[in-house]
């Protein structure tokens, strides 16, 4: 007797699976004569716990690579984790707060030890749970950014640019996060829309009393530290005032007017106050016009002793309340305005950025994008969606140099030494530098032993961008190295494309000598069901390994597929769950039924003889077509509708019923290949349940796992049998409305009468013994029309007439539906009359108007089907 227990879809039974596939090492990948196909998994970060977006990227990384594997290629999916410097480090700092300590009191060593501590501890985590969603990674070499092989290749790729004159050490502005205490680069700067104030100041002109300037500014607390005031030279109205001095107000310093093409004449009053110190844009005028920098903030957002001896100490907000109120006080606010303005915030805390100069390290990278954008220009490398590909070229194209260092500890320490002796002797920015992998014993220029290392780490992004060849052992000339890269494609959301995607094309080319992927797919963000983007402050947040355990790993990873249309978002939505455990329960059923049919050999398919048999077999072809070209083409949303389309549409709803009539011509060897092989091209996305059910239907000679199953081969087709098909359903469809339309009784003797041509009306009567079935008709006549008491309809091939009038009133069900279009024509009468209304449709909101539409157009496709309807009864 058949055990319910192991044929109903339950989950659970996929940690089971997943054991046997790594123990008997599945995922490994070692180069051979095969063609290479791999990935470089996005490294999550090494705090990390899954979240949807993790399971949406690597589901979609999963199916590439068991499709590939299937598919005859050799595999290889390279996993790991990211350190994540400051958001790491940003993580065990909230953690020692909650502990009442910090990390500058612990000091850096132990603080070090602190985060190493919490790595072990919970670093593994996210890997683990990314098994937990199937993922076929090679776990024989796990990388992490900063173990041995990776921390070597980035000081190696550190020290060469160096040598190279990339890299450089100076003074520059920089955007500085007052909370983390570090420089950022100037992609890791968010911007955001704040409300705050346009303050607008008179600075006297020095020896003309009474006569002033007047420039505004959002941040009035940085005028302590202007040192000039500029307008733009075509601006006529204040062509007089340049090369006059001004007064710089509480601190009666004396400071130039100059003439600068950077200055938009429109903003505020055409002048502006200039800081070189703390604006990017002042920066870039202070060098042209020679200007003194005067730093009056300092890395922790207090006022220096520069900004005078009343602010000095005050943070930032509390003087700009001071200067505002000083300045009102003493007659210098001419007014204030509200305004609306972007804010730069810190991409991993938020807090306001301030630009500020300071001593860094730099990467020059106008000479890294070059090559790049040819790449992307001779389509070597090409995006998925396109649409992404010209804003990255234009980031390229106006790419700046890149800061380096930060002062955090998290991270890899630079291979930068000085030398006491040498810095003692000169001031200069390079100054004693040396630049070395091992830290040397003594100075070379003046054999010093007083040396130390720089205390700054790098930007975490460094070693990430050399991730794609440094999971392959770079700078050793690796076997891997040499067969897996360049990797096949780089599996990614678009928000980091400029951070990440942009670096590892930079650094693989330099560094690798070619590009690191070839294709870039790009996939959306997994919002809430209401659209909303999922943060834990909003608490909508959803856990994968939740759904997992209650809808199954397969409906999870189902789920995501059937959404994942290149570049767009999607919805974590129960629904969606719940429809995609309804098609695992569709699949558990349909192999009950297929088990039936016994083991038989498996047969060669081009022998299929009945109707049925060769239509599925040519469905079947178009069905592996269609998955492989969605393959091809990253449209993932579109291989997880066609497997539904094929499994449940042609197979399951119409095959399997065939089937199930047991009268007529389909062969058990046909069902029983066509399913096997079905679950090999559901493989890919549904891992688990596929499997589940090969193991049980294999035969002695097939592979102990679908995992080594060869990919079907789409080559047999019979194109009369999908026409012929095609035309049958339409018929069994038609009958189908007739009867739920005119509500024909299940019990009641329905005849067909069929008119149509001899050669049609054969395939019919090879059909009818589950066309009858299907349609719950008596009898399948051929002749023409009666003419008169009958439901009819037409189809291109036939036309169809049921006798009806010994079953239903005609008379009634033609005043009904008479009446239920002159219902309908009401409706659309009083929406048509609204819709020409230029009051209302000047007034209402374009959603509103989009619905009474949307109405209308319901309203006129009901009443043609009516209509339709009427036509088809003949009194
Ligand atoms: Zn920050
Ligand atoms: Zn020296």
């Amino acid at each position: 007797m058949e055990n319910k227990q192991t044929t109903k879809y339950a989950p659970g039974f996929e940690d089971a699976i997943y054991k046997t596939w790594e123990e008997s090492k599945k995922f490994a990948g070692t180069p051979d004569g095969r063609k290479a196909f791999s990935i470089a998994i996005p490294p999550p970060n090494v705090t990390g716990r899954l979240h949807m977006g993790h399971a949406l990227n690597n589901t979609l990384q999963d199916i590439l690579i068991r499709s590939a594997k299937l598919r005859g290629m050799n595999v290889k999916w390279a996993p790991g984790t990211d350190h994540g410097g400051i958001a790491t480090q940003n993580v065990v700092e909230k953690e020692l707060a909650r502990e009442g300590k910090n990390r500058l009191d612990m000091g850096r060593e132990e603080f070090l030890r602190r985060v190493n501590e919490w790595k072990q501890l919970y670093g593994g985590s996210i890997l683990e749970q990314l098994k937990k969603l199937g993922c076929a990674c090679d776990w024989d070499n796990i990388h992490f950014t900063m173990d041995e092989t990776c921390s070597r290749a980035v000081t190696e790729a550190f020290v060469r640019l160096y040598e190279e004159g990339k890299i450089y050490r100076g003074h520059r502005l920089i955007n500085h996060c007052v909370r983390c205490g570090t420089a950022l680069s100037d992609i890791e700067v968010e911007y955001k829309d704040e409300m705050g104030k346009l303050w607008y100041i008179r600075y006297p002109v020095a020896g003309e009393k009474g006569k002033w300037l007047v420039v505004a500014t959002t941040r009035p607390e940085t005028m302590l530290g202007d040192t000039a005031v500029a307008v733009n030279p075509e601006d006529a109205r204040l062509a007089a005032f340049v090369g006059k001095t001004l007064i710089l107000p509480l601190t009666g310093r004396k400071i130039p007017v100059v003439a600068d093409s950077a200055v938009e004449a429109a903003f505020g009053t055409g002048a502006v106050k200039v800081t070189p110190a703390h604006d990017f844009t002042d920066f870039d005028i202070g060098v042209r016009q020679k200007l003194a920098t005067i730093k009056v903030i300092d890395e922790k957002g207090t006022m220096t002793p520069l900004a005078g001896a009343e602010f000095a100490g005050l943070n930032r907000y509390e003087a700009r309340k001071k200067v505002c109120a000083m300045l009102e006080e003493q007659g210098f606010l001419e007014k204030t305005e509200e305004l609306k303005h972007s804010v730069s915030v810190c991409y991993r805390c938020g807090e306001a950025i301030e630009p500020m100069l300071s001593l860094q390290w730099f990467l020059e990278m106008k000479e890294l994008a070059a090559p790049a954008i040819k790449a992307l220009d001779d389509g070597r490398v090409r995006f998925y969606p396109g649409h992404f590909q010209k804003p990255f070229l234009n980031f390229l194209g106006e790419i700046r140099d890149w800061c380096l260092s930060r002062q955090i500890w998290w991270g890899h320490r630079l291979p930068v030494y000085y030398c006491r002796d040498c810095q003692s002797r000169s001031s200069g920015e390079e100054a004693g530098v040396i630049v070395s992998a091992e830290k040397p014993s003594k100075c070379p220029v003046c054999g010093s032993a007083d040396i130390f290392q720089d205390p700054d780490v790098l930007d975490t992004w460094f070693s990430s961008g050399m991730w794609p060849f440094e999971v392959f052992g770079w700078p050793e000339k690796t076997p891997e190295l040499e067969y897996y890269y360049p990797t096949s494609v780089l599996v990614t959301g678009h928000e980091i494309l400029y951070l990440w995607v942009a670096r590892m094309l930079m650094m693989g080319i330099k560094f690798a000598g070619d590009i690191p992927f070839s294709d870039v797919y790009i996939h959306g963000i997994v919002r809430d069901r209401h659209g909303k983007k999922m943060s834990k402050s909003l608490g909508n947040t959803i856990d994968p390994l939740k759904v997992t355990s209650k809808y199954g790993v397969d409906s999870l990873r189902y789920s995501l597929t059937k959404q994942a249309v290149p570049g767009h978002d999607l919805l974590a939505a129960e629904e969606n769950f719940i429809a995609s455990r309804n098609f695992m329960n569709k699949i558990s059923n349909a192999a009950v039924v297929v088990e039936r049919e016994g083991f038989e050999a498996v047969v060669d398919m081009a022998k299929a003889e009945s109707l049925a048999d060769r239509w599925i077999v040519s469905e079947f072809s178009s069905f592996i077509k269609s998955a492989e070209d969605a393959i091809d083409s990253y449209d993932l949303a579109r291989y997880a509708r066609v497997m539904w389309e094929f499994f449940w549409g042609s197979f399951c709803d119409w095959y399997l019923e065939i089937l199930k009539l047991r009268s007529g011509g389909i062969s058990a060897g046909i069902v029983r290949r066509i399913f096997r092989e079905t679950l090999i091209v559901m493989h890919p996305v549904i891992p688990f349940i596929t499997e589940k059910i090969y193991g049980r239907i294999k035969g002695a000679d097939d592979p102990s796992s679908i995992m080594d199953c060869a990919w079907p081969s789409a080559e047999v087709s019979f194109p009369g049998a999908r026409e012929d098909m095609s035309a049958i359903f339409e018929l069994i469809q038609g009958l189908r409305n007739i009867r739920s339309r005119l509500a024909i009784p299940a019990s009641a003797p329905v005849r067909i009468i069929v008119d149509t041509e001899e050669a049609f009306a054969k395939k019919l009567s090879e059909a009818e013994y589950f066309i009858l079935p299907l349609t719950r008709a008596e009898s399948l006549e051929f002749g023409p029309a009666p003419g008169s008491g009958a439901a009819n309809f037409a189809t291109p091939f036939l036309k169809c007439s049921v006798p009806v009038s010994d079953i239903i009133d005609i008379k009634a069900e033609r005043a009904r539906a008479e009446l239920e279009i002159e219902k309908i024509e009401e409706h659309t009468a009083k929406l048509e009359a609204l819709l020409t209304n230029s009051n209302f449709i000047n007034s209402a909101s374009a959603d509103v108007v989009e619905q009474k539409k949307e109405l209308l157009a319901n309203f006129n496709s009901k009443k043609e089907k009516t209509a339709e309807f009427l036509r088809s009864l003949d009194a």
